[in-house]
């Protein structure tokens, strides 16, 4: 009965868009949540009834739920009164491509201190095979597996934009553990949602992770090379999509061809994936090549650029529509938005931007470009290129964007308009792969 209880209160560690996301769904469903980050600000904002990123419908989650869920920094006061620890810090890239712990580790040791009744410790970050082991042997210098603590991995499969949404309509739920009690615990916390739940080892569920992202991003570079031979052959990769996905067999789902895959996690998980089989020395080809072929595509739109404007860009003046890594999300982090605009600027065309949510963060990236309040402030541009597919964006009045262009070029990188309606309308457009 007292476990009962205490399994009710969580304590989720790192509120970032997995943490905040799982508190909020968590708190709704019932329980009592206490969000832990060591960002001071980010904690003193939340308390304030501020949400750092913008995913629909967390604005209102967090209203209704203000009395089941507290920010704090204190993990230690937080662990001490909750039975089930998510763990839902970062785990970026480093450089050579592995997954960077240092967060992980960090909460490890200080729940190595922290714990003082049996809890059960959810990975839900994405972390790379031997990072349970490396989370075990941490606390294990303290505690004793089973007694004090069992370890879970649950992967985390939410969609950026749609976090919200996914919270509540998970596709599977993946109980990673080779426990049976701490198994039950997360299995009745998870019951509300009515979801497909499998039960694995963690070594299994944390493969599932990676395979399922490695999958999707094959799926947009495997859409991209098609898009690139459609545009030497004269077909219409809209067309080919289409037919595609009437076929059961392969759906719909990530196949539309544009810049390439960016954002926080398809990246660096694919280089995770990699160099996990390479220590074990195997050189996963197929996967190396699903990153050459993003990397291309995102090059090949800066090449378009060049190609519309005569092969040079010094001088030239550049509108761009859209800068966060997909749409609706502040989140830049991998945009390859952004890397793109850093390329123009690197051939030395000048930027006007615009995007309708990230503008505060593309900022914080790059600060030498004109960041402008209104799409229509696009004047005196020589091309516009549309690198990101927000809705709104489709319903521009482009005449009026004519008007102050020095050129009517379009580059569309995201397909988003229709090529006969702009050119009709005396653009000259270019999409991808039509
Ligand atoms: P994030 O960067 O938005 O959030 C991480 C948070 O952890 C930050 O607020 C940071 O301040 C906090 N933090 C860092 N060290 C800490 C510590 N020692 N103690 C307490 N807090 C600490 O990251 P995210 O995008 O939410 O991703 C988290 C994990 O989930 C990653 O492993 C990621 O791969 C995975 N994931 C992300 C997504 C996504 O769409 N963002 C989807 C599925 C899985």
């Amino acid at each position: 009965m007292n476990l009962e209880l205490r399994t009710s209160n969580l304590s989720i560690i790192g509120t970032g868009y997995v943490g905040l996301t799982t508190g909020l769904g968590f708190a709704e469903l019932g329980n009592r949540v206490i969000c832990v980050d060591i960002d001071k600000n980010k904690i003193q904002g939340l308390k304030n009834g501020i949400i750092p990123i913008y995913e629909k419908g967390m604005e209102e989650l967090l209203k209704k739920n203000r009395k089941r869920i507290s920010f704090t920094t204190n993990l230690r006061k937080a662990v001490k009164e909750s039975g089930v620890i998510f763990i839902a810090v970062g785990t970026p890239a480093k450089d050579t491509g592995e997954a960077d712990l240092s967060q992980i580790i960090d909460v490890a040791q200080n729940l190595r201190d922290a714990i003082d009744s049996y809890k059960v410790i959810v990975i839900k970050s994405t972390v790379p095979v031997g990072s349970v082991e490396l989370i075990r042997d941490i606390l294990s210098k303290k505690k004793r597996e089973g007694k004090d603590f069992d370890l879970v991995v649950n992967p985390e499969f939410l969609r950026e934009g749609d976090a919200v949404y996914d919270f509540f309509h998970p596709s599977r739920i993946v109980i990673g553990t080779n426990s049976r009690r701490a198994a039950d615990i997360l299995l009745k916390l998870y019951k509300p949602l009515n979801s497909p739940t499998l039960i694995t080892s963690p070594i299994d569920a944390q493969m599932i992770k990676y395979a399922a992202n490695a999958f999707l991003a094959s799926r947009i570079s495997f859409i991209n090379e098609i898009a690139t031979i459609a545009e030497r052959v004269g077909a219409d990769i809209k067309n080919i999509v289409k037919g595609l996905s009437y076929d059961p067999r392969l759906g719909e789902g990530y196949l539309s061809p544009g810049i390439g895959f960016g954002g926080p996690c398809l990246i660096k998980d694919l280089k995770a994936l990699i160099s996990i089989a390479q220590s074990r020395d195997y050189e996963p080809r197929y996967l190396k090549s699903i990153l050459d072929k993003n990397e291309e595509q995102m090059k090949s739109i800066v090449v378009k650029v060049k190609k519309a404007l005569g092969g040079i860009l010094y001088g030239r003046t550049l509108g761009i529509l859209g800068l966060s890594f997909k749409p609706y999300t502040k989140d830049v982090r991998n945009s390859l938005a952004m890397r793109i605009v850093e390329l123009l600027k690197l051939e030395g065309a000048k930027i006007k931007a615009y995007d309708p949510i990230a503008m505060d963060e593309a900022r914080g990236l790059i600060s030498d470009i004109e960041y402008l309040k209104d799409p229509y402030d696009l004047k005196e541009i020589d091309l516009l290129l549309i690198l990101v597919g927000y809705k709104e964006f489709k319903d521009l009045d482009y005449a009026k964007i004519k008007r102050g262009m020095t050129n009517p070029i379009i580059i569309d990188g995201v397909n988003l308009l229709d090529p006969a309606q702009m050119r009709s309308s005396g653009f000259i457009y270019k999409g991808v792969g039509r």
